[in-house]
């Protein structure tokens, strides 16, 4: 059967806040396909339940967001991102303002409505506009009402990219992004997208740990892809736990907001004692891998499945008032969070690092970017504080659409491609292989490479991963391509770049905390790794 065959101008992988606002950006002047490996609706933008920080309020200042990102990021935020991407943050929230997103507002004294601004860990003042407690369901939603009116843009739900493809790939000169070969996963056939230019804004990678807060599109597909192509990848060893994600059995990653803690809600153990105080003096309000590690360190010390989290002193008005989702499905599992304490544990939640780029989002590859969660962009450094993510995701989405529309000139048409190939394989008759790998990687990776790391047990995880890689290699190599064998053959990918990038960091610094080396070197570096194909 031949393989079915697209062209469009861009070809944007992702369909999150960093996709959609990218193909909103061009849809005026562009023919834009956009893949999404479920429905547009699941990716982490529509988990998002904080808000976005931005600079709103007449007492704070750019300066001070920048300040308190740079402190967040532990020595490695690149500054001139932070600063590019702080100085933007009026701008995004007016044009989400403008798509129609409803941000919540309140009357002042003065009987004028403001937006209404929450503060999270790490935030010197109160900045994060947000829409209830379901913030990233507002901008998601709204933005893809939006994509869908524009005739310009062709979205494809259930489509999952397996591989780019570069120039050299086919014989022609230089290494330029050309398109994707992407898995129907309706007719299992495989298609081929062309396109002159590619954006990855595929998320992140937290589904590589056992426990996690994000769903399960969070594969990192987009940065094992671009490892694949020969993209540089940075500071990888930066996994944000969350602290306070539900502990229920029932309740698959369900995140108890950050914005709890900001309004004054108490960690607390069984019998109803504060710990934070014994951790850092900003309490709950402390920085996440702080609050992550003290949880961690509670749970080891007591032989506990969890701790709590109390908000009963603020009364029902005002929990069910500002955190009507957290209220409502915490009911639904027979918790009432205005009488009782919330059971939560700590579940990787951001990605940090990703695909190496520049301040308009472009890769190493020529015609490629990567946007949102996937990238790497210096704005995080070694810690993301609360709320900056969906700005990046904006912020870049934009950059990115700036600098294609200034690079369109340069671009060439497409080229010939051969069909995907595949008259060597089989379908499979073991697939008990995934399944087994997929549990097996996930969970050495929390038991080894999670909150607290040694270099003993990074070892033991890198022994794993390759010969989970090797396995999966074969596989691959001889039956048909299935999503789940897709995502497990990532996942390695995304767990050998992890693994490798905490064995090169010999310190602790934000997210990357090992008992061999407590201590912070005097010169933060980031972590680059190159791939063999690079250049
Ligand atoms: C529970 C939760 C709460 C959060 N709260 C906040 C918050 O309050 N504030 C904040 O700033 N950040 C928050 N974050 C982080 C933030 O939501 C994410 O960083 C951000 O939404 C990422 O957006 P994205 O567009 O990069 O990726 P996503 O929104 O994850 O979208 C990824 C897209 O890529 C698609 N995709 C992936 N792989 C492939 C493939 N191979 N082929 C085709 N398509 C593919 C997916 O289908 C999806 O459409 C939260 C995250 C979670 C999980």
């Amino acid at each position: 059967m031949s393989t079915k065959s697209h062209q469009h101008d861009v070809l944007v992988i992702g369909g999150g806040a960093a996709g959609m606002t990218l193909a909103l950006k061009l849809s005026q002047d562009y023919q834009v396909a956009m893949l999404c490996k479920d429905v547009t609706s699941e990716g982490s933008t529509y988990y998002a339940q904080g808000g976005v920080a931005a600079v709103l309020d007449e007492y704070d200042s750019i300066d001070s967001h920048i300040q308190d990102t740079l402190v967040a990021g532990a020595g490695l935020c690149h500054e001139d991102v932070v600063k590019y991407t702080v100085e933007q943050s009026p701008a995004v929230i007016q044009w989400l303002v403008d798509l129609g997103v409803k941000f919540d507002v309140e009357t002042q004294a003065n009987g004028r409505q403001e937006f209404h601004l929450t503060q999270e860990g790490g935030h010197s003042h109160r900045r994060v506009i947000h829409a209830a407690d379901a913030t990233g369901k507002e901008i998601g939603s709204t933005l893809a009402t939006q994509v869908r009116e524009q005739p310009n843009i062709t979205v494809f739900e259930h489509h999952a990219a397996v591989d780019l493809i570069t120039a050299d790939m086919i014989g022609q000169p230089g290494k330029r992004c050309i398109g994707a070969y992407v898995l129907n996963l309706e007719t299992q056939e495989v298609e081929l997208f062309q396109a002159r230019f590619v954006v990855l804004a595929t998320g992140g990678a937290s589904k590589v740990y056992l426990y996690t807060s994000n769903p399960d599109t969070a594969s990192g597909d987009g940065i094992a892809m671009a490892w694949r192509a020969g993209c540089r990848v940075g500071n990888m060893e930066f996994n944000q736990f969350h602290p306070t994600c539900l502990y229920h059995p029932l309740a698959k990653s369900f995140l108890i907001s950050e914005a709890l803690r900001g309004e004054g809600a108490r960690l607390v153990l069984k019998d109803g004692t504060r710990f934070m105080q014994d951790f850092d003096q900003r309490e709950e309000l402390a920085p996440r891998d702080i609050v992550a590690r003290a949880i961690d360190h509670e749970m080891k010390r007591l032989g506990c499945d969890c701790v709590y989290l109390d908000i009963t002193h603020k009364g029902k008005d005002f929990i069910t008032a500002h955190f009507p989702t957290i209220y409502a499905r915490c009911l639904e599992l027979g918790i009432d969070i205005t009488e009782q304490p919330i059971p939560v544990v700590p579940a990787a939640h951001y990605t940090c690092g990703g695909i190496k780029t520049d301040i308009h989002g472009a890769t190493d590859i020529p015609n490629l970017y990567a946007v949102g969660e996937a990238s790497f962009t210096g704005l995080h450094g070694a810690n993301r504080m609360a709320s900056n993510s969906l700005l990046e995701c904006m912020v870049f989405a934009g950059a990115a659409a700036d600098h294609i529309q200034q690079q369109d000139a340069k671009s060439s048409p497409h080229l010939l491609i051969p069909a995907w190939d595949e008259s060597q394989v089989t379908d499979s008759d073991e697939d008990v292989v995934i399944a087994h790998n997929w549990d097996e990687l996930r969970r050495f990776m929390w038991d080894y490479v999670g909150i607290v790391r040694t270099d003993k047990r990074l070892q033991r995880a890198r022994r794993r991963v390759r010969l989970l890689n090797q396995e999966v290699d074969e596989y691959y190599s001889n039956y048909k391509i299935t999503n789940d064998l897709l995502e497990l053959r990532n996942l390695i990918t995304v767990a050998d770049l992890i693994i490798q990038s905490a064995m090169q960091r010999k310190e602790s610094r934000g997210l990357h905390y090992t008992l061999n080396y407590p201590t912070l070197q005097s010169v933060g570096k980031d972590t680059i790794l190159v791939p063999p194909n690079y250049g």
